[in-house]
């Protein structure tokens, strides 16, 4: 894979999620400003759990309380609605920061507090009645009505998925003349272990290919090896 294509992403990604962020702090008085980093490993992570895009990292920047955040492409091509969840669950974590409220503790600090509950409600998360096992109130879904208003962020997220998708897929194209066209790996978002098959682009451009199981879109791995050695890195 030529190695311009993790820095096209990076950029890309990067940009994306900042604009995003940008909104949410129009819309949201004390939400902190983030620094976005993407991780060398491309694996999807689902941006709705907490873990997907934290990295606990904290500073000063200008003078400013910043978060950081990590996105990678992966997770980013789960599709701009569950990535806008993501953003949002992390904005009331912003804002329990900002406020200096304590809304998360256990020794891996995942254990999401009522408290956070209800910043998670300021934000337009629907949080659980009940707490659940490890967590807490850490799933807060992003509802329908709620979705409508961040309609053009993601479909901007949604295109930005577009974007790297298909630099992935040109990154693995064959140089002209080819005969058959390098094959790349393209894996479904079965769980422990998505499914994972060998194409070529050829045939990865005909249409899209379902996971009969997760009933999921296959898409490219990306860098395939990266990803499958942090399979299992986190939760
Ligand atoms: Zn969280
Ligand atoms: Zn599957």
């Amino acid at each position: 894979m030529p190695p311009t294509a993790p820095v096209v992403h990076g950029a890309v990604i990067i940009s994306a999620i900042e604009t995003a962020w940008r909104e949410i702090r129009r819309r949201f008085d004390g939400v902190p400003d983030i620094c976005v980093t993407t991780p060398p490993t491309t694996g999807a992570q689902d941006p709705t759990k907490c873990t997907a895009l934290r990295t606990g990292r904290r500073f000063e920047r200008y003078g400013h309380l910043t978060m950081q955040l990590q996105v990678s492409s992966g997770t980013l091509g789960l599709g701009g609605r569950p990535m806008m969840e993501g953003l949002l669950h992390h904005a009331a974590h912003g804002l329990a920061l900002t406020r200096r409220i304590v809304d998360v503790s256990g020794g891996d600090r995942r254990w999401h507090n009522k408290k956070y509950g209800s910043l998670a409600r300021e934000v337009g998360l629907v949080p659980p009645a009940r707490a659940a096992k490890v967590i807490g109130r850490g799933r807060c879904p992003l509802p329908d009505s709620e979705a409508e208003k961040w309609a053009e962020v993601i479909a901007a997220l949604d295109a930005t998925a577009a974007v790297q998708l298909k630099a992935t897929i040109q990154a693995v194209a064959p140089p002209r003349g080819g005969r058959s066209g390098s094959r790349f790996a393209i894996v479904c978002e079965c769980t422990p272990v998505p499914r994972r098959q060998q194409v070529t682009p050829h045939f990865y451009e005909q249409g899209p290919l379902l996971c009969g199981l997760c009933l999921a879109k296959f898409r490219p791995a990306d860098s395939v090896v990266l990803s499958a050695q942090a399979a299992g890195e986190d939760l």
